[in-house]
């Protein structure tokens, strides 16, 4: 018999919850997964091609990071599964030895590539590498995700724009249940890794209310919820995220795909998320916009060129123990490394705002935590978010 099918008896993913929020729908659970257990709410950073632009691994396990994303749809193109396989999956290929999550290539494609078509059988596009067409059915986004080797995995989803109407937003919802289905049946490695269905139907609230009813009856480990985020109205957003997680179950977690932003993530948290992921703090790092809990330094602008503080006096991380706004200033305009300083501190405080959120929920203070992260980030009442506010008050969070 062979010994890699006989090692895992348990089930690949459990949550236990370590505390609930009296007040909202927020609580902090310990995720156990295969690599390690992920202590929740968690936000989880973005890899391409199996390395962090502008951070190594080395140094995301130092900043305590315990999942981070690899990318379906870069790493099944270069340099290809198979080869990966060969290195003992991402994790080897990468030499990260913590937890990771793969999407399933869809979105990428649909976002990235111009000349992409869906049908029932799958998406077609073609390759920007070569030119050559190729067409991604749910069992190949599954197999490449299988040969990934990936903690959780994403089914493949047929994603709309979140602004897009009309029937399209059915359609798409109805096959994403298809779909799920064909992605449950292609995991070649359930008692490994975790496929998480994606809960659809646009800004509909009867639409996603179906997709939900629909989508839970499966017993998938986990469930995330998808096509938002995409430039939609803050109003319609809190309130299909909130409509989710009111029908998800209590017992599974809960992903809340492509939201990064410090106020995006402690509503969502109140409205019951527990996990994010964005490019956001990584890409706006190569901008230079240094993230704090008062928004964000321009590292670039002339009021920087002789403050020698670092980015946040607060922030306990490489960078800001050892380097000053000032310095940064300057090495920007001649150096790359500038932007993988930024890019250190922005995780870690995307990292330690989680961690001090998942505290506060632990010592059942976490509508306190928000009504002082609201004081800090908008010095004036007027500047709060109108559609934070009525978000919060939603779950019994008022703000002063
Ligand atoms: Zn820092």
């Amino acid at each position: 018999m062979s010994t890699k099918k006989a090692v895992c008896s348990v089930a690949p993913l459990a949550l236990r919850i370590v505390a609930e929020c009296p007040v909202s729908k927020a609580r902090a659970c310990d995720l156990r997964l295969p690599h390690c257990t992920v202590n929740t709410p968690v936000f989880m950073p973005v890899g391409t091609q199996g390395t962090m632009k502008g951070i190594t691994v080395d140094q995301l396990e130092d900043l305590g990071c315990q999942i981070c994303l690899g990318n379906t749809y870069h790493l099944g193109m270069r340099p290809g599964p198979e080869l990966i396989e060969k290195v003992n999956g991402l994790h080897g290929f990468m030499n990260w030895k913590r937890n990771l999550l793969t999407d399933s290539g869809g979105f990428q494609m649909v976002s990235l590539v111009e000349l992409s078509e869906v049908s029932e059988e799958g998406v077609r596009f073609r390759s920007p590498y070569d030119g050559k067409e190729i067409l991604l059915t749910p069992e190949q986004s599954i197999a490449i995700q299988n040969s990934l080797g990936s903690d959780i995995m994403m089914q493949l989803d047929d994603v709309v724009s979140s602004t897009v109407t009309g029937p399209r937003v059915e359609e798409a919802m109805k096959r994403s249940i298809r779909w799920l289905d064909r992605c449950i049946a292609a995991n070649k490695n359930p008692d490994r890794q975790n496929l998480f269905a994606i809960i659809q139907g646009g800004l509909n609230a009867e639409l996603r209310k179906a997709c939900l009813d629909e989508m839970t009856k499966r017993d998938v480990p986990g469930f995330a919820i998808g096509g938002l985020s995409g430039g939609e109205e803050k109003d319609d957003f809190w309130k299909m995220v909130t409509l989710s997680t009111d029908h998800l179950p209590r017992e599974k977690p809960r992903y809340l795909m492509g939201v990064g932003y410090a106020v995006d993530l402690v509503v969502c948290v109140a409205l019951g998320c527990d996990m994010f992921d964005c490019v956001f703090p990584t890409r706006t790092a190569r901008f230079g916009s240094a993230l704090v809990p008062w928004g964000s330094l321009q590292i670039k602008q002339k009021q920087f060129a002789k403050d020698f503080q670092p980015i946040d006096p607060d922030c306990q991380c490489a960078t800001c123990r050892r380097h000053s706004r000032t310095y940064l200033h300057a090495l920007f305009k001649t150096d790359t490394a500038a932007m993988h300083h930024i890019t250190i501190h922005n995780i870690a405080y995307q990292l330690t705002l989680m961690r001090s959120v998942r505290q506060s929920i632990i010592e059942q203070r976490f509508p306190e935590f928000v009504r002082q992260f609201m004081r800090r980030m908008f010095p004036l009442r007027e500047q709060y978010p109108a559609w934070a506010v009525e978000a919060l008050a939603s779950v019994n969070i008022t703000l002063d």
